[in-house]
């Protein structure tokens, strides 16, 4: 899994998916940043409308008009459907960039919406899920899931040549089955989220504006004890990466690593310090 993420509470957040093209949410200082890997980007994912994760819209839809790059690839804008403030944007677009040399769709979404990513063998497709964030403004969070083929239980014990011979024998529909495997899941703005919308994900991104609970004003976002929580019941299976941490804490990150690394948990845990950029390989 090849990402970029950036995020820091109120002020912005995008995450780059680089296995998909994929932009999860698209806050200010995201096309600076990028530069020209903006022209890589598909499919841009809204979590939802606030203007920490659509302000960079703006400069992301003008670059890919103008610098340097393909200017003829269509670009795709997902968001939570009945959004207020992306609509009033999708006016905006509509009335001062007449003239973009290429494809720009904005398709509204509905928890449980699925989008394709990839046909073939393996597809691999978005999910929609809901959130519970801010009280007028629908939120959604996105699995990325890929249909698998495994054995099924109970020919997983034969030893690899009656497998083998039973897959030669023409067989190999009857003895295995499909699945979907969550690859990556991200969560957006959210309070804690339900672990089963994520559940036996590889990796979940779970936000964590605050490390203490008294901190908390309003009830719309989560802590970073919440997140493990979630990340736990939904039974993560290799990281668990908490952003939108709020930059007040920006001190505090080490002594809260050990706190976490001292539960012994069985996924790593990894957080976005507020304000920098972090590629993760
Ligand atoms: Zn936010
Ligand atoms: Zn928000």
């Amino acid at each position: 899994m090849k990402a970029i993420i950036y995020s820091k509470a109120l002020y912005s957040t995008w995450i780059y998916y680089a296995p998909d093209r994929i932009l999860f949410d698209c806050g200010e200082g995201v096309s600076s940043l990028l530069e020209n890997r903006v022209f890589a980007v598909k499919h841009v994912f809204l979590s939802h409308g606030h203007a920490d994760h659509i302000a960079g819209l703006m400069g992301l839809i003008n670059i890919r008009n103008n610098a340097m790059g393909d200017h003829e690839k269509e670009l795709r804008v997902h968001y939570p459907a009945g959004s207020h403030f992306v609509s009033e944007l999708i006016h905006y677009f509509a009335r001062t960039n007449r003239n973009l040399q290429y494809d720009l769709e904005w398709i509204p979404l509905r928890a449980g919406d699925r989008v394709t990513l990839l046909a073939g063998r393996m597809p691999r497709y978005i999910e929609a899920f809901g959130t519970i964030h801010a009280r007028g403004e629908p939120s959604l969070g996105y699995n990325v899931c890929e249909v698998r083929r495994r054995l099924r239980a109970d020919y997983r014990h034969l030893p690899q040549e009656e497998i083998v011979a039973l897959v030669r024998g023409g067989k190999k529909e009857e003895i295995s089955e499909k699945y979907t495997q969550y690859l990556f899941s991200y969560g957006g703005d959210s309070v804690p989220l339900n672990p089963a919308s994520v559940h036996g994900t590889e990796v979940l991104l779970h936000e964590a504006t605050f490390l203490a609970d008294e901190d908390r004003k309003e009830y719309k976002h989560a802590t970073v004890w919440e997140a493990l929580d979630v990340a736990r019941k939904a039974e993560v299976e290799k990281e668990l990466i908490v952003f939108h941490i709020s930059s007040r804490y920006r001190g505090d990150l080490t002594s809260v690593a050990r706190q976490i690394e001292a539960m012994g948990l069985p996924f790593a845990v990894r957080m976005i310090p507020p304000g920098e950029l972090v590629e993760i390989e």
